[in-house]
């Protein structure tokens, strides 16, 4: 998310020409002679971490608190390409067998390469988690009870390459070390291609999952089964929940309870500024291949959200740093406080969330017909959780599994009906009608 024209075209078009006049004024001012090139805010390195000083700080983290987290780093590549991607768990207590009892979060952060504020928040949050930072306002007690229930997995820093781009001077990047973007390569919808496409921002990649680094999420998240997905990106402030690729909303129970949460962390955190509702529907273009939808549609994560944490619309289009990122410490300061809190609120009202949606499943359930693809995602889920990396499998059988199960099911309709109206033979007909409602 957070792409960079994300104005409308005629806006877009001002903008860029009130830039070029106001670049024309300076330099006739300043005098033909000494050109200046426009001036585009540097990373303040005062205020943020290298990729390697921040990595270095979360695995000293990790050093300083082994009964909370645990750093797992994981390696893929394909055609002379490689990436890696670390993963740090935070459990209380680190027993595996507990681990998929507990509520389940992933959280991803820095997967575009410009958006180094985010992978920031990714330190702030797990320097609370290990107790090395307080979270002001929060009685530790009712902190501790929440986090005794959760097992959260963060990527501090999903596109690794990308971000060393970054560092050494391409500000706008958002793509991998090879150039596609990680938020478009994942296969609900893949590689469909709006009008205004521009493949230096969102090129999704030669395949579903050509780039190592979404290989490594997918199999994360498939073996993880998440009950909240959170994909943090900067460039606007918004609580975006599925689904990118069109501008709707799922129907539901599930989708009215994500919004219920988006609007609760809104209004308790972003002082309702903050853009909610389907990504697709509210930041003005639809966005195809992404994370979030696969999180929704294939992982079937039933609380999958995008926030984007922070944008500064004031910026000029090329001045990529100050678009996606604070630049002063107030400002940093402010964004690291007031997400970090909103993320323990939906460590707080996640579990209950779910819990509503599963109590008012199960109520509904008794006294409706409960249509063939929700049963059968049932009992898939079901298997799916007891047998965790089967998934891969279950998902390609799932379809024709759904498609057999229907014929059967028309097919003994028919014998049912053929039998009744044999049976029905030299009965009155008005018996036949009554039983048809049946
Ligand atoms: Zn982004």
């Amino acid at each position: 998310m957070g792409r960079l024209f994300s104005l409308s075209p005629c806006s877009f078009l001002i903008r860029i020409s009130i830039f070029a006049c106001l670049q024309v004024i300076v330099v006739v001012n300043g005098g033909t002679t000494n050109l200046t090139p426009p001036s585009f805010t540097p990373i303040n390195h005062d205020l943020y971490h290298s990729s390697g000083n921040l990595m270095e700080e979360i695995k000293g983290l990790v050093h300083r608190h082994p009964n909370k987290l645990t750093m797992d780093t994981i390696k893929a590549g394909n055609k002379g390409y490689g990436a890696e991607i670390s993963v740090v768990t935070y459990s209380r207590e680190r027993r595996e067998r507990d681990e998929r009892s507990k509520f389940r979060i992933l959280l991803s952060f820095g997967q575009h390469g410009r958006e180094l504020i985010t992978t920031e928040l990714a330190l702030r949050i797990l320097s609370i988690l290990s107790e090395e930072k307080f979270l002001p306002n929060i009685d530790p007690a009712s902190l501790n009870s929440t986090l005794d229930k959760l097992v959260i997995k963060v990527v501090p820093m999903e596109n690794l390459n990308g971000r060393k781009l970054v560092e050494a001077g391409d500000l706008c990047e958002r793509r991998n070390g090879r150039g596609v973007d990680l938020n478009r390569n994942w296969s609900v919808d893949w590689g469909k291609k709006e009008k205004d496409y521009d493949p230096y921002e969102e090129n999704p990649g030669t395949a579903p999952f050509s780039e190592p680094e979404t290989q490594m999420m997918r199999k994360l998240a498939i073996s993880f089964d998440p009950h909240v997905w959170l994909n943090v990106h900067s460039g606007m402030e918004a609580l975006f929940m599925p689904y990118d690729h069109k501008n709707t909303t799922p129907d539901g129970l599930p989708s009215h309870q994500m919004k219920l949460l988006l609007e609760e962390v809104n209004h308790l955190h972003c002082q309702k500024r903050c853009m909610i509702g389907s990504g697709g529907g509210s930041v003005g273009y639809l966005a195809h291949g992404t994370a979030t939808d696969y999180m929704y549609d294939i992982v079937r994560v039933p609380m999958a959200f995008t926030f984007e944490i922070y944008g500064d619309g004031t910026a000029s289009s090329k001045d990529c740093f100050k678009m996606f990122n604070p630049t002063d410490l107030s400002t940093f300061n402010r964004v690291l406080n007031e997400w970090s809190a909103a993320f323990f609120t939906i460590f707080k009202l996640g579990p209950y969330q779910l819990g509503e949606i599963n109590s008012k499943m199960s109520v509904s359930n008794l006294d409706k017909w409960v249509s063939i693809d929700d049963y059968l995602n049932g009992y898939l889920m079901e298997r799916r959780n007891r047998y965790g990396k089967k998934m891969e499998v279950l998902e390609l059988g799932m379809q024709e599994i759904r498609t057999y199960f229907r014929l059967f099911l028309l097919s003994s309709v028919l014998l049912m009906f053929m039998f009744c109206s044999r049976i029905s033979k030299g009965k009155s007909t008005r018996q036949i009608v009554s039983a048809i409602p049946l």
